[in-house]
């Protein structure tokens, strides 16, 4: 064992998202950070469209310039697709205040200018390093990992952030591990040279098609500025056919979507497709006694909304300033000032999730009668402005949707 004595205020484990923005606003307030990930960047992640309320909690890490410089696909928007109808959303027309645009991204680049920026302005990564224990010691919180030779070291912190994503380190060695309140979904995914030559496809905004058959099977095709874009299908297990091969099978499921095949009839697959099961996840508990948890290590609900970034970035704004308050010595209510602000939008975002998946929110964005006032505030939520509680349905999201679930059916 490497006993590394060296203590930081701050290590964060994982440099996704939510790691860079915490440990770069953690930085900026004059504490040492250390970061510990498991991978090399660039590595490979899914999650490719963001939501123009991400923006400003880039902005607010510092992390917003190297973004708008990489040259990603822009964004301003959301097309729905249920046979031949189609609705979309464009998100400067949103009710809420704030950034209307934003990107869609490959990942391993979009993961690697975060991690590199925040490198850049003075937080320590360490790439290759996995988290396999931690200890709350007294006077410390210990950080058992090993690197790729297997060496192990220890680091120590006064407090440790959890940005692990779908590792999800601390739910799993804490035991805080409970069950997702969304039954269990799986995803089919690839990147494709799309070759798509319909004038009229918007490459500005996500497509999201609903199977002509199943309500609760959607696909979504997030075009990049390079040509290719991203291609998924999420579907029930009893639709899936374990023994079919995964590239198959994703191919099946698009031309299944006549439009949606049509629209991508000359792409060509660049990767065989890959399948993630059941990643919607839950904990029962956000933090403790020297610890929070991040994004995907705390709480992730569904893709259907692209809420997943968002909910993360968010996640780390809210944190980064409590962790300062907290090591300078002040006594932070986590529950009513993280718990209980963060959980608000990630409600919201579960309530448009339950009402998608029961059909009732495909009714609504469908309607053909629209009110702009309404429509403003739907699109609100769909740009990531899940906490806006000037927005009725961010405020009493569940009966005001009930409401136009009626008058909508
Ligand atoms: C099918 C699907 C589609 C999605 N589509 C979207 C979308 O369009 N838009 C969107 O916003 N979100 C989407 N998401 C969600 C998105 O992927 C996540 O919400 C987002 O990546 C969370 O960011 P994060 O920073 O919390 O974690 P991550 O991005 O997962 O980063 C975690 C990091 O921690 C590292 N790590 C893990 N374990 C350890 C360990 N033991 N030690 C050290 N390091 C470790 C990992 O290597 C990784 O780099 C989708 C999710 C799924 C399943």
């Amino acid at each position: 064992m490497k006993n590394q004595q060296h203590a930081f205020d701050v290590i964060v484990i994982g440099a996704g998202p939510s790691g860079a923005v915490v440990s770069s606003i953690l930085n900026q307030q004059g504490l040492s950070v250390l970061v510990l990930e498991k991978a090399h960047f660039p590595r490979f992640s899914i999650g490719e469209s963001l939501l123009p309320q991400a923006m400003t909690y880039l902005e607010a890490a510092n992390l917003l310039q190297p973004v708008v410089e990489a040259g990603f696909q822009y964004k301003n928007g959301a097309v729905f697709r249920r046979a031949s109808r189609c609705t979309q959303f464009d998100f400067r027309e949103k009710f809420s205040s704030g950034w209307g645009t934003t990107y869609q991204v490959k990942r391993a680049a979009f993961d690697k200018v975060l991690a590199d920026a925040a490198e850049q302005q003075g937080v320590q990564i360490k790439y290759g390093y996995t988290v396999t224990a931690v200890n709350f010691l007294a006077e410390a919180v210990e950080v058992c990992c090993v690197d790729e030779q297997g060496n192990a070291y220890r680091f120590y912190s006064q407090f440790l952030a959890d940005a692990s994503g779908f590792g999800r380190v601390l739910p799993r060695l804490l035991d805080l591990e409970t069950p997702s309140c969304f039954p269990v979904r799986q995803s089919l995914f690839t990147h494709i040279k799309d070759n798509i030559v319909d004038e009229n496809f918007d490459r500005n905004k996500i497509l999201i098609t609903i199977h002509p058959k199943y309500q609760d099977v959607w696909y979504w095709l997030i075009p990049f500025s390079d040509g290719t874009s991203s291609i998924g299908v999420v579907v029930p297990p009893a639709l899936m056919d374990e023994d079919e091969d995964n590239t198959h099978q994703l191919q099946q499921f698009i031309s299944e979507a006549t439009e949606l095949a049509e629209l991508t009839a000359n792409a060509e697959f660049i990767n065989p497709a890959q399948k993630i099961v059941g990643y919607s996840a839950n904990v029962s508990k956000l933090w403790g006694d020297r610890f929070v948890l991040l994004g995907n290590a705390a709480e992730f609900l569904d893709p259907v909304f692209s809420s997943g970034v968002t909910i993360a970035l968010k996640s780390a704004h809210l944190a980064a300033g409590l962790i300062a308050k907290q090591v300078a010595g002040e006594t932070v209510d986590w529950q009513t000032r993280y718990h209980q602000p963060l959980m608000k939008g990630i409600d919201t975002f579960r309530c448009f999730v339950e009402s998608w998946y029961d059909g009732s929110l495909q009714n609504i964005l469908f309607f053909r009668q629209k009110e702009q006032g309404v429509e403003r505030m739907i699109c609100s939520i769909l740009a990531g402005y899940a906490w806006d509680e000037a927005n009725p349905y961010v405020a009493d999201c569940s009966r005001r949707l009930n409401v136009l679930k009626e008058l909508c059916s």
